[in-house]
């Protein structure tokens, strides 16, 4: 078994990180609080995207309809 390793790519792929993660949080004092729901099914670090009537996630596709 020979293992050819790979020479280091110089474009290597970023992490995609969403630059507006931050509004998702809001930071009073000391406290930090999500304003955003979590994806039950990615959990941490998913959050939903909020349309009118509905919350979606972008990574799996779950949605869950808003209720009154
Ligand atoms: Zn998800």
């Amino acid at each position: 078994m020979s293992e050819q390793k790979q020479p280091q790519q110089p474009q290597q792929k970023k992490k995609k990180v969403s630059p507006q993660v931050w509004k998702f949080y809001k930071v009073s004092g000391a406290e930090l609080t999500r304003l955003k729901k979590e994806c039950p099914r990615c959990g941490k670090g998913f959050f939903l995207a909020e349309h009118r009537d509905r919350l979606t996630c972008g990574n799996c596709g779950y949605s869950s309809f808003k209720s009154k």
